[in-house]
């Protein structure tokens, strides 16, 4: 049995549970309300809905949020925690973010430390934001590489989201050092995901942040320019993501890991390419085909190294075309186009 942290609305936590049911597990999710919770289980195959309930964690800010919860029978073995604000306009980055962020990453530790003994293994959703140091890049960046960004950063919030998952994560390390707790803890540093919106999604404008570019090409919102890359240029299938959390939970080699999930290269030129070809009835919706065709991909881009994901979580990634044409039929499909 396993407790989901954020459990199932939100993009990443939608496709962990959908990877927990596959690998049979008995999921309890954490949602904000009792209307997420039902959207989710309504939104579950009828075959699947026995393996999965709900618990309302209104503010996982506060202290001892998941005490309740946690002290569940049967107990928990496992934990993932994918619940994190993940947007890039913030009125008060500390209340809104970085307080969520941090302290909802410690309080599930503090509270499974605590009250729940028979969990072996927690898996956070970290990022490849707390891995990287722009604009000091090195040439290849693996799980050794930190983000050196300042808390008088994180209060800039144009910086508060990249510093959020730095902070939350060195939290969790340091929570492990000075507690040593019975359990081990691997965090996921996946880079910018992609990949099919969640079931469960209310409205195209809910989609998460880092969908919105793919959502934009196809609703025809960079028709008349399409808008610049940078700062990322690297992408990940968040059924990969998924996979590597339900890997990272089991595999026993894991433990007080981190891994780096990146699948590959992309660019909004090439988003557009793949959108062009493989969905002709977009075309209008499009840039114009000169416009893909310029290329802003940086000549001197760093490298990154995901061995370690392959080797211990046993990942195979998928390719940029595969899961920019599944998010467009995600989005068709959504959009009652497809
Ligand atoms: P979404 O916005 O789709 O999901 C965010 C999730 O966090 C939702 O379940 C949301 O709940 C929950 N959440 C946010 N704030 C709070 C809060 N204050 N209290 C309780 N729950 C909260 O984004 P993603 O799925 O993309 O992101 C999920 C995780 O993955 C985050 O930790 C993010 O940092 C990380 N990540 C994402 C990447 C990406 O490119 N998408 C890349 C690397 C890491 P609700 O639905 O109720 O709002």
């Amino acid at each position: 049995t396993a407790l989901s942290v954020g459990g199932g609305t939100g993009f990443i936590a939608s496709h962990v549970l959908d990877c927990l049911l596959d690998h049979g597990f008995n999921i309890v999710v954490t949602v904000r309300s009792q209307e997420k919770g039902q959207r989710i289980i309504d939104s579950i195959d009828k075959a699947q809905r026995q393996q999965v309930a709900f618990v309302v964690v209104e503010d996982i800010a506060e202290e001892g949020a998941f005490d309740e919860v946690i002290k569940a029978d049967p107990p928990f073995d496992y934990v993932v925690h994918t619940a994190s604000p993940y947007r890039m306009q913030w009125d008060d980055p500390v209340k809104d973010c970085l307080n969520p962020a941090i302290n909802g990453t410690v309080g599930i530790l503090e509270s499974v430390h605590a009250h729940a003994p028979t969990v072996r293994r927690i898996v956070i959703t970290s990022s490849s934001a707390a891995v990287l140091n722009p604009p000091n890049h090195p040439k290849v960046y693996d799980e050794s590489s930190w983000s050196d960004v300042t808390w008088e950063q994180a209060l800039d919030p144009e910086h508060t989201y990249r510093a959020s998952k730095k902070f939350a994560e060195k939290a969790a390390w340091g929570f492990i050092t000075v507690n040593k707790p019975s359990f081990t803890l691997a965090t996921i540093n996946n880079t910018y995901t992609f990949g099919p919106v969640p079931r469960s999604l209310n409205s195209l404008d809910a989609v998460n942040t880092s969908n919105h570019r793919i959502r934009d090409l196809v609703q025809g919102r960079m028709r008349h320019g399409i808008h610049p890359t940078a700062p990322v240029f690297t992408f990940v299938d968040v059924r990969d993501v998924a996979l590597a959390h339900v890997r990272a939970l089991t595999v026993p080699e894991a433990g007080g890991k981190r891994f780096y999930v990146v699948g590959g290269y992309f660019s909004n030129p090439r988003l557009a390419g793949i959108i062009r070809r493989r969905f002709p009835q977009l075309k209008g919706q499009l840039p114009p085909e000169e416009e893909a065709a310029k290329d802003d991909f940086p000549e001197d881009h760093w490298a990154f190294d995901n061995s370690r994901s392959k080797e211990v979580l046993g990942l195979e990634y998928t390719g940029l075309e595969k899961s920019v044409v599944d998010t467009v039929e995600s989005i068709l499909r959504f959009s009652g186009r497809a």
